[in-house]
């Protein structure tokens, strides 16, 4: 019997320059349509980091160059922008895997905006570094001019940082479940989506913000009433005390295991930890839901119950 998936890529799945991207999207592409073959539907979200920080700085360099007639792009306009550059090669890589191996399915990206709370506790203490690194002096300025928020970065120099708020629904939410139950194969919530505060009336307004892709694959997965989270990342399983001596990897966890685990600290924040949040509050969200985090390359085996580490209630 055929499941409906949300699948979350990582930024393995996708690398981090365009020649890089164009390469892995066909790998990517495999292991997505490895899970098609096997009658599944699926729903593909993914991150943006390197991609957003590339477009940011690109937008930043024209305002640079020509201020009197480029304004400072929202950082809202830069995650869409990530979103159909990254669709644009998901989308034809999957349609051509599906074409070789005679499946005759559609493709489409879906430009997606999720919802954030404007009184989200994130607002008020940035932690996502974004963009090219400046100098102390240029730093300087963006504060005093736009007023951006910037930390000195491990010695490397200065950096803007966003705000990183919780999702809490997703926009086109409608048209993505019809285009799923048409059989569509849909990309969608790309880099955690673009993020909007809902204003007056029925306006949406861009939040300089950037969501977890993590998180916003759980909204997605439940908003679709999906069987199953797939996160695949750089590890083929999550482990305890990892990078220790006495590593262990973990193939099984009840929600509870795993939030004692992260309480504990086994997981790093802005990495492991975000993803075994998603998965733990997957598994709760009903009944039957079953969260996975494996490598990319491991998703049939992952499904099939063979490898990763699978959490559910
Ligand atoms: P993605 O781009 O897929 O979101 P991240 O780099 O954000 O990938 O997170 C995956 C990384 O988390 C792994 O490659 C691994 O280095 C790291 N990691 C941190 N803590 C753990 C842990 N306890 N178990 C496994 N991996 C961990
Ligand atoms: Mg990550």
């Amino acid at each position: 019997m055929g499941k409906r998936i949300v699948i979350a890529l990582g930024g393995n799945a996708l690398g981090s320059t365009l020649p890089e991207q164009m390469a892995a999207v066909k790998k990517t592409a495999r292991a997505i349509v490895d899970l098609i073959e096997d009658g599944n539907d699926v729903v593909i979200a993914h991150g943006n980091g390197p991609q957003v920080g590339m477009i940011q700085k690109a937008m930043a360099e024209l305002t640079r160059a020509e201020p009197d007639k480029y304004i400072p792009c929202p950082l809202s306009v830069c995650v869409a922008m990530s979103q159909g550059y990254i669709g644009y090669d998901l989308q034809n890589a999957l349609r051509e895997e599906l074409l070789d191996r005679g499946i005759h399915k559609g493709v489409s990206t879906v430009l997606t905006q999720v919802e954030v709370d404007p009184e989200d506790p994130a607002f008020s203490n940035p932690t996502k570094p974004i963009g090219a690194f400046m100098t102390k002096a240029e730093a300087d300025q963006l504060v005093a001019e736009r007023g951006y928020d910037v930390v000195e970065d491990a010695g490397r120099g200065y950096r803007r940082v966003v705000a990183s708020p919780q999702p809490k629904a997703i926009v086109e939410i409608e048209s993505i479940r019809d285009m799923v139950e048409a059989g569509l194969v849909v990309v969608a919530c790309g880099g955690g989506g673009i993020p909007v505060f809902r204003t007056e009336g029925h306006h949406l307004k861009g939040a300089a913000a950037v969501i977890d892709k993590d998180f916003a694959s759980c909204v997605l997965a439940q908003s679709l009433d999906a069987d199953a989270l797939i996160i695949l990342t750089a590890v083929e399983k999550v482990a305890i005390r990892y990078g220790k001596p006495d590593q262990q990897w973990l193939d099984e966890l009840t929600p509870d295991e795993a939030e004692q685990y992260a309480a504990a600290g086994e997981f790093a924040p802005g990495s492991m930890l975000p993803k075994v949040q998603a998965a733990v509050r997957f598994a709760r969200s009903g009944p039957g839901r079953t969260a996975l985090i494996t490598l990319l390359e491991k998703a049939r085996d992952g499904i099939a119950g063979r490898t990763g580490t699978r959490i559910h209630a």
